[in-house]
């Protein structure tokens, strides 16, 4: 068995369009790949479709979780099996706050009749928050409402640290990702970065890969992975631009 987040010719359909075409990636657990490309080409799409979203429909190839396909599992058991993904657009949820949330979480990864111990839950939330360099008062407030772009951020990567996932999916923002953002999400992945963690963080914008230094680069383009190389394939992304991509994608069809 592997222990990766494997996609192999995945092909994803939204109604009769294609959007994902035949796009394969693996990323082993411990390191952390980007996928890069322009706005429109799917990288989103392929984000949803792996964590079950029921728009998206994989027509065929597979994704596989440490060797086990999950595309006959139900969101919440892809979630269970290990897999968080942070969305791009996160949800507001009036009226809950960010503890309860991220208790009533966590309860539902344990056995029937089982409950967290408030205590002990507590303890990690708050050993969490100050690794994360989060202030106490923000798990009081409810999940997203109100938020800013930095805060929405602040509190996706409280709730992958809490839920301790194998493999993380981070959908950055194409437009609007400010300092601030960038900064928590980088240092939260950072501080998360480690053996026990496989992440996929998509970006449009090389700047987040100063920060999160990957282990490999993905360009995506037109629904399809182009090129995958060394971190340095993302500064050749940023001087050169996707016009040169747009080149050897052309050559490929
Ligand atoms: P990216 O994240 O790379 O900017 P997306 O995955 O959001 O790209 O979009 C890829 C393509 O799929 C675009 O042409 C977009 O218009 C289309 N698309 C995305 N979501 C939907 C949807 N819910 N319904 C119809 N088309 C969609
Ligand atoms: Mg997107």
């Amino acid at each position: 068995m592997s222990a990766s987040l494997e996609i192999k010719n995945l092909n994803v359909s939204i109604g009769d369009k294609r959007i994902i075409k035949d796009s394969s990636l693996t990323v082993p657990k411990g390191e952390v790949h980007a996928i890069m490309g322009p706005n429109g080409t799917g990288k989103s799409t392929l984000a949803k479709a792996l964590a079950g979203h029921p728009d998206y429909e994989v027509t065929s190839g597979d994704a596989l979780i440490d060797g086990e396909s999950i595309l006959e599992l139900e969101v919440d058991e892809r979630s269970r099996n290990g897999l968080f993904l942070a969305f791009q657009y996160p949800m507001e949820i009036p009226g809950v706050s960010i503890a309860n949330f991220i208790r009533a979480a966590k309860n539902a990864r344990l056995p029937d009749g089982e409950e967290l111990n408030a205590p002990a839950f507590y303890k990690e939330l708050y050993e969490k928050m100050d690794m994360l360099k989060i202030d106490r008062k923000f798990t009081s407030r409810s999940v997203n409402e109100g938020f800013s772009g930095g805060e929405k951020k602040r509190c996706e990567i409280l709730q992958m640290a809490m839920l301790d996932p194998n493999y993380a999916i981070l959908d950055e923002t194409d437009s609007g990702l400010d300092i601030d953002a960038l900064k928590v999400v980088s240092d939260g992945v950072n501080a998360l970065r480690g053996p026990g963690l496989g992440a996929l963080v998509i970006t449009h914008y090389q700047r987040l890969l100063e920060y999160i230094v990957p282990d490999r680069v993905h360009v995506m383009y037109d629904g399809r992975i182009v090129k995958s190389g060394e971190k340095e394939l993302a500064l050749e992304l940023e001087s050169k631009g996707y016009d040169w991509i747009k080149e050897i994608a052309g050559n490929a069809a």
